[in-house]
Formats: C-alpha cells, structure tokens, sequence
C-alpha cells in the first residue's frame, strides 16, 4: 500500500474519532454499549515503519502499551473465556490484547515492548505457517520464544488463512479443527481460542462459530467492531482495530469508544469489505 494510501485512512480515522468524541456520539454509544464490557484490540504487524495500514510503528506500539498498563486492567484470552463462561465479566472495563497472523515482528518487535510494560497478550498463528519456512511468519521456535516470557497466548488462526464461511463444508474441519491439534502437538499446550480470518460477517454465520465450540475452542474472535458484554456470543467476539495512523490522543478515543459507531458499517457494508482481503501465499 501506498504511503499516501496509509496517510489518508489515518487522517480519516483520527477525524472520525475527534468528530465522535467531541460531538458527544461516542458517550451516547458509550451509555448504550453493554456494561460491564470488554475490549478486545486487534493488531497485525509491529514494523519500525508501517507498510500497510494494518501495521503499527514501534514507537506508537510502545507509547500504547504504557497508557494501557498505566491506566487499565489488561486481561488475557483464558481470563475473558473464564469470566464469560462464569457468566461474570469483571465489573472494572478490561483490555484483551491481541494479534493476527502470526508475523515474525510479533517476536522481534512486539514481545520486547510487552515484556518492558508487563501486558499480557494473545497471538492468533495460522497453523499451516508454522513449518512451512516463510520468513514472514513465526516458526514453531519462535513460538515457543514468545511462549517462554509468560506473557503470551497462542490461538489459532486457521490451517491456511481463509475464510471458514467461504470454504466448503468438508474442508472446514481442516482449517478449524485440524488447526488446533497441529498448533497442540507443534507447542505442546492447549490452543483454547480461535479467531476468523478476515472476520467480516461474511466469513463467519452459526454454523461455523457451532464448529468452532464443537472442536473445543472456548471462544472466538470476529473483526467485527465493538465493546463485548455478558451477552455477546462466546463465538462471535468483537474487536478494536489499531492501525498504522492511530496516534497516541486517537488511541485514547478509540479505547474510549470513539470508533464503536463502525459497528454499524461492519454490519451493513460488510460486501464491499471483502474485496480488500490479502492473501499469504
Ligand atoms: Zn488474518
């Protein structure tokens, strides 16, 4: 993606959430939103310098990381699957952290500066990439590094990357079930959450978040925008993205709900989101 391309949704985003904090739309969606809550942040890549939207700068991942250990209850994947099935989320507002795809510069750039801040998080690897010797991607000792500081969570990504609505039924037990077992036996733990790629509602309906329960998982993750509350299916999970443009006064409104109201295009305009969608081949 272009530099300007990065630089135009940044502005854009950093002007929708000003707009919504001031004109007092994120505290009106703030009194609707589901209480207590918890929300779940969703990164990709942590590059010196961003290459695509999707990415955050170390600077401003850092910068991220010490407002959210200094002023919020980090929590990490198991504790939100405890509390949801406990049918108790903890009454303060909680952060999940999180991170898709499993790149390389989760290890070198990401770990360091959650070790440094203490703030646990979960790393949601594409099962299929583990031995495949993409430089791009975390190989299992990679892993087992990020695993070692006691901070991270691996989760499954999926065998191959695509979307589980979209891909034949017979084929689904691959990508979701065949997944959790190969990242199990690779790491040797549990590997207890999911999270869709893609994550539109276009590539996730009931009947794969009933297979995704069915193989084991204790929750899943969408990329669908939003706060999650008692209520929320276990299966269905929202998210907060963070990208590239997000700096740290933007970061704050985000975590205060400024960009909640793109809920509503997730729901509604999620057909012409689909065509953005990247492929690790
Ligand atoms: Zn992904």
């Amino acid at each position: 993606m272009a530099f300007s391309e990065i630089a135009t949704k940044a502005r854009l985003r950093r002007m929708v959430a000003r707009v919504c904090a001031h004109s007092g739309q994120a505290w009106a969606w703030r009194h609707l939103a589901p209480k207590p809550s918890v929300r779940v942040l969703a990164y990709h890549g942590i590059e010196p310098s961003p290459t695509s939207h999707f990415s955050v700068s170390v600077d401003n991942f850092e910068r991220q990381m010490a407002l959210l250990s200094a002023r919020y209850a980090v929590t990490t994947t198991d504790e939100l699957a405890d509390a949801l099935e406990a049918g108790q989320l903890p009454p303060r507002p909680s952060i999940v952290v999180t991170f898709d795809d499993g790149f390389r510069d989760f290890l070198t750039h990401a770990v360091p500066v959650l070790a440094k801040y203490r703030v646990p998080a979960t790393c949601f690897v594409i099962a299929g990439k583990l031995d495949a010797g993409d430089p791009r991607f975390l190989d299992r000792h990679g892993v087992l590094e990020a695993l070692d500081t006691g901070l991270v969570t691996i989760g499954c990504h999926s065998m191959t990357h695509r979307s589980i609505r979209q891909t034949p039924l017979g084929e689904r037990i691959v990508e979701v079930r065949d997944a959790k077992s190969s990242l199990e036996h690779a790491i040797g733990r549990p590997v207890d959450h999911f999270c869709y790629p893609y994550g539109t509602r276009n590539d996730f309906d009931d009947a794969c978040a009933k297979l995704i329960k069915d193989s084991g998982y204790r929750l899943a993750l969408t990329s669908i925008n939003g706060l999650n509350g008692q209520r929320t299916h276990r299966y269905k999970l929202r998210r907060t993205k963070i990208e590239a443009g997000d700096d740290i006064r933007t970061f704050e409104r985000i975590l205060g709900g400024a960009l909640d109201i793109w809920y509503v295009a997730d729901m509604l305009l999620f057909a012409l989101q689909r065509r953005r969608r990247v492929q690790f081949r």
